[in-house]
């Protein structure tokens, strides 16, 4: 009789984290993960992101001068996309903020180069990555080459074509001093991370036949040439599709959930919501990988001139007294996704304040390192409102902080939007493996942080 009462007093004044499986359909949940993984498996890049956005949303009517829909790009590496509220622009705005870069190895400016016999690429690496993750998994080459004319050639080698690049690791049998006892940061060093590219030499005498040879096959391929490659963007990423994880296929492993999962939910809740009360935003920012920083970054002011012509576009006049306005009074989700708890690294989680995979959505009140620097840290007010929201529409959520205090931490695109004097809070999924090849998400976890983000723009 008195485990009853406690069980009801514990109901009625504790707070619980739940499983989302508990309460959602599990069909729309598994026929929208299929969507996500089709995505993922086809876009690899920034410039695909953008590439992959701007078509569909051109399928629903957005374009740079549309009456009420506009989609603007930058660089092709960023885009804002913006549907008119009933509220006129100078309302505020409300903005889901997410980043379409993720960490991977890029090609350096002169890759190519030969070394007994096999041709190889330099690279250097992009974000914050566990290089010994990257030896001896298949990677593909996607990106950009500028030639002398400024014609811009799309490059993709790789799976699609059965083939792949490799940065050979060292065997066993010889590792003993070379590899064993260093540090993990230390066992695969930055220059190591060079993919094997070619072994047949060019015909006849002479010096770096396979290099040459090699230049020869890009040659015919692209026509481009060696100096072309310094005016290039070239991003080694893992040659894997997404797959289903686990016998109840219950999970997603992919590369590039970080942060492409938040892009690809908030553009769908964006597209499913025809009449916002007001204007809605959603932008997908490049470099926040490495501090978001760069004309293509959440750091340039890309967002106040999508702003300014979205709001002219719409028939309205902005001064730069009321975009200030505007900005302050309009709120925002900082996009991104969190560490979800490994169990087989219990050590560096505190529970109570850590997410975990199919708990739903996690609402990060503050980012950053040791004593919350380099943070954006809501305001509890912002955190209630979003909290409302989200327990109105009956969808799992669940707080959650980067790890231990002391452990390591990170930052999103929150401090920057704060900077606008905007509400913002960072919401989205949590991932197990984050910044790995294979990443890990749940596909509640994707479900539940689509829904989210529709009733953000809904009612945010
Ligand atoms: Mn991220
Ligand atoms: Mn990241």
């Amino acid at each position: 009789m008195e485990d009853k009462k406690l069980e009801k007093l514990r109901k009625k004044l504790g707070y619980e984290r739940k499983s989302g499986w508990e309460s959602v359909k599990g069909d729309e949940v598994f026929s929208f993960a299929e969507a996500y993984k089709e995505f993922l498996s086809e876009v690899k890049t920034e410039r695909e992101a953008v590439h992959y956005f701007v078509q569909r949303a051109a399928g629903l009517g957005f374009s740079e001068n549309s009456s009420d829909r506009i989609s603007i790009a930058n660089r092709g590496k960023n885009l804002m996309l913006v549907r008119k509220g009933r509220k006129p622009v100078a309302d505020g705005i409300r903005i889901i903020a997410s980043h379409i870069d993720c960490p991977r190895i890029d090609l350096k400016q002169v890759p190519v180069y030969e070394d007994n016999d096999l041709a190889f690429f330099h690279t250097h690496y992009y974000g914050g990555i566990k290089k010994y993750q990257w030896a001896n998994i298949p990677l593909e080459i996607r990106g950009t080459v500028i030639d002398k004319d400024g014609k811009a050639v799309s490059v993709r080698l790789g799976q699609n074509e059965g083939m792949v690049f490799v940065v050979p690791d060292l065997c066993p049998h010889l590792s003993h001093k070379a590899q064993d006892d260093k540090k993990a940061t230390e066992v695969i060093t930055g220059e190591n991370l060079s993919l094997l590219a070619a072994s047949i030499p060019e015909e006849g005498k002479g010096k770096d036949r396979v290099k040459l040879h090699l230049l020869k096959l890009l040659n015919e391929k692209y026509g481009i040439v060696e100096e072309d490659l310094i005016s290039s963007e070239l991003e080694a990423v893992p040659a894997m599709s997404a797959m289903d994880l686990g016998i109840d296929r219950s999970m997603i492993a992919a590369y590039g959930q970080d942060d492409r999962i938040c892009a690809f939910t908030s553009c769908e809740a964006f597209f499913d919501v025809e009449e916002p009360e007001y204007t809605a935003v959603v932008f997908l920012a490049d470099k926040e990988e490495i501090g978001s920083e760069g004309s293509t970054g959440m750091n340039s002011l890309f967002l106040i001139r999508g702003l300014y012509r979205a709001a002219r576009t719409f028939g309205e006049k902005l001064d730069e007294g009321s975009m200030l306005d505007l900005l302050s009074k309009s709120g925002a989700l900082s996009a991104d996704v969190n560490g979800a708890v490994n169990p087989l690294y219990k050590s560096v989680y505190e529970n109570d304040n850590a997410s975990f995979l199919s708990s739903g959505i996690v609402v990060t009140k503050f980012t950053g390192h040791g004593g919350k620097y380099m943070a954006n840290d809501a305001d509890a007010e912002w955190v209630a409102h979003i909290r409302n929201i989200l327990n109105e529409a009956g969808i799992t959520w669940q707080t959650g902080e980067l790890g231990k205090v002391d452990e390591g931490g990170g930052g999103t695109v929150a401090k920057f939007l704060a900077r606008y004097g905007m509400n913002v809070i960072d919401a989205g999924p949590a991932l197990i493996s984050m910044h790995s090849p294979y990443e890990i998400s749940s596909k509640v976890d994707l479900f539940e942080t689509y829904r989210a983000y529709k009733q953000f723009i809904l009612k945010g």
